[in-house]
């Protein structure tokens, strides 16, 4: 009956996808929520024959009451479609019809059907249009890439947005959770201390970009991340530029020139 999804709790299954990269982590985690009658699958992840099988298998004999996404990143929606067309489910996200979705969420939301329902919560940061969404059964959240199994999500400038990174994270702080199920890695059993780490993470390379400038984004990633692979760099430079832009929006830091440095 389970196929090859591990379980999680009495609601919620994972499929792993086989796709792992310094990114992704192990692969992309698809979850079923649900009973043996009726399902949501969160993020059906990349384009393999081999893992929507597994995840086919997993549904079984049950109805998929819709598949909604996270956001739209490839590893998380390439295989939506063609999952949905075969189960005749409809994709939900926040994204509107003209956009891809069947089903636009909105923020605050109760979406479902057949007594499976999820709240789903706005969360823009890691992309525009990221929704994370909350079993309230089991206070549980689904994050996507907002929160990861472990280390930190890109902000990859302009789509992501650290000030609205760091809102999305200050409202999760509000919520009562007993665990998050990330996109990427394993289940966050204190979403609380993990909530916190990350907010203080993002002060603390705020601050480190800070103290660096002036330069340009690439000198200041050889001054900040003097410990990370150089392979690495091209990656933190939009995350260097994810903090930049929220520095000029608040009026600290401009730019002229492509070299970046502190107001007043
Ligand atoms: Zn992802």
């Amino acid at each position: 009956v389970s196929g090859e999804a591990t379980r999680l709790s009495e609601r919620v299954r994972v499929v792993l996808a086989p796709n792992p990269s310094p990114m992704t982590l192990e692969g992309t985690n698809t979850y079923l929520v649900g009973d043996e009658r009726n399902v949501i699958v969160i993020d059906p992840g990349p384009d393999d024959e081999g893992h929507l099988d597994r995840v086919r298998a997993s549904i079984g004999d049950a109805v998929v009451v819709a598949v909604f996404l996270t956001h739209w990143h490839v590893d998380h929606s390439e295989s939506a479609e063609e999952l949905a067309r075969g189960v005749e489910a409809v994709v939900g996200s926040s994204r509107t019809p003209e956009t891809g979705s069947d089903l636009p969420i909105r923020d605050g939301e109760r979406a479902g059907g057949a007594g499976i329902f999820l709240r789903a919560l706005h969360t823009p940061g890691h992309s525009s249009d990221h929704l994370c969404y909350l079993l309230e059964e089991e206070r549980a959240l689904f994050t996507g890439d907002h929160i990861l199994g472990r280390g930190t999500t890109v902000i990859a400038h302009p789509d992501g947005d650290m000030a609205a990174y760091m809102a999305s994270l200050e409202r999760l702080r509000g919520l009562d959770l007993d665990r998050m199920y990330p996109g990427h890695g394993p289940v966050i059993e204190d979403p609380q201390a993990v909530l916190i780490e990350h907010v203080e993470h993002r002060k603390m390379r705020e601050r480190h970009v800070i103290e660096a400038l002036p330069g340009t984004p690439e000198e200041l990633v050889a001054r900040i991340y003097v410990d990370v692979d150089p392979v690495l760099h091209p990656v933190a430079a939009l995350s260097v530029r994810a903090h930049l832009a929220k520095l000029a929006s608040e009026g600290i830091a401009t730019e002229a020139g492509g070299v970046w440095r502190r107001l007043g």
